[in-house]
């Protein structure tokens, strides 16, 4: 990171979502570290992405790059404890079920590298008999992972935030107005602070806030995301994913079980998202119809996320020390702890 001998380098985070948080505690708190000032709205009041996650967490992903940073993420949960406790972690194991002949023996070895005696793949017959799973492919490929589950995004984001204070950095609670390539930020109550580096981790915000601020908004887009919490009896079963359906979800309380289906709701306003009772129905027509039993949808969440193509959370230069730190598509819950170690790297660089 440019700096000026002799002080440590400053950068701005804007958004303490679970992204930015665990980003200004990794520089915060790495060797040499960035004087560090978090931007943040009001994080935890609203109902962003990292309050309302689902927090499902697995190594496995349909591809080896997208199985990469998921798995890499849990291994590191699982070998620290800070991380553990900050995210309250809790092995479920999952279930990733895809279409016949689907390959999955590249992402699995990524799987077995990081997380060794996690992942199998089995066939749609085998989960048939020991999942509650009624209309499945009989050809469908699935992936079982044994340390898959499921963490509390918000209350890592919390812990992470307490730490970055604790390791110097300074949490600012006005929001940012615009950010500058100069790189600066402008906050809603009209001062201009100048920066080294400038990182906007603003999450379904980030499009909108760099629009503002004649900033092309460089392949970032909002999408809706929901799911509901469903009264339903599916035993034995923990966190799962099934393409053939799309229905994804995990155990949630006693009885209870998170269920989702994927929104086609794009470019949506994360100040205006609210429950789509279409895709609520849908929801429960499907999970009836592959499971074989009934399925009463109770409360539905809904918000947004900040997706790119490629999917990924990741730090990506926007020039002049003006970088985003968003884009994980409906997933970063699975890949920010790995990611936020790269991205603060990358800074200090
Ligand atoms: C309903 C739902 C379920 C999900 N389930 C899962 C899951 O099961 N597994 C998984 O891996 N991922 C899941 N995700 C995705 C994951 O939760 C998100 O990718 C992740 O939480 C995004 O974190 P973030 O910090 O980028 O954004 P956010 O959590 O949205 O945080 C952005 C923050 O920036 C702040 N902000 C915005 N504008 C400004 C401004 N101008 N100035 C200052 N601050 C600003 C906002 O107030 C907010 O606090 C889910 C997402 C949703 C919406």
């Amino acid at each position: 990171m440019t700096r000026t001998a002799g002080r440590p380098a400053r950068l701005a985070v804007v958004g303490g979502g679970v992204a930015g948080a665990l980003l200004a505690w990794r520089a915060a708190g790495s060797p040499g570290g960035a004087s560090v000032d978090l931007f943040t709205d009001g994080a935890g009041e609203r109902a962003d992405a990292s309050r309302v996650s689902g927090g499902l967490v697995r190594g496995f992903e349909p591809t080896a790059a997208s199985a990469g940073p998921a798995a890499e993420s849990l291994a590191e949960i699982r070998g620290s404890d800070t991380l553990r406790a900050w995210s309250r972690y809790r092995e479920t194991g999952a279930l990733y079920v895809l279409p016949g002949r689907t390959a999955v023996r590249e992402p699995v070895d990524v799987v077995e590298a990081h997380l060794p005696g996690s992942a199998e793949v089995v066939g749609g017959e085998w989960v048939s008999r020991a999942f509650p799973f009624r209309e499945l492919p009989q050809d469908a490929v699935a992936v079982v992972e044994r340390h898959a589950g499921h963490i509390a995004p918000h209350a890592l984001r919390a812990a992470a935030l307490r730490a970055a204070a604790e390791a110097g950095a300074t949490v600012r609670t006005p929001a940012v107005a615009a950010v500058t390539r100069d790189p600066g930020v402008r906050t809603a109550d009209g001062r201009t602070l100048r920066y080294d580096r400038v990182v906007v981790a603003a999450g379904a915000w980030t499009p909108g806030l760099l629009a503002r601020s004649g900033v092309a908004a460089a392949g970032l887009r909002t999408k809706h995301i929901q799911y509901s919490l469903c009264r339903t009896r599916l035993a034995g079963l923990g966190s799962f994913v099934d393409e053939n359906s799309g229905l994804y979800g995990r155990p949630w309380a006693d009885g209870t079980f998170l269920l989702g289906l994927p929104s086609d709701r794009w470019g949506v306003d994360p100040d205006g998202v609210s429950p789509d009772a279409g895709l609520a129905r849908r929801l429960a027509d499907s999970a009836a119809r592959v499971f074989g039993t009934e399925v009463a949808v109770g409360r539905t969440v809904a918000a947004s996320d900040c997706y790119h193509d490629p999917a990924g959370l990741q730090l990506r230069s926007l020039g002049g020390g003006l970088h985003t730190f968003t884009g994980g598509s409906g997933g970063a819950a699975k890949t920010v702890v790995a990611a936020s170690r790269k991205a603060a790297a990358a800074l200090s660089d």
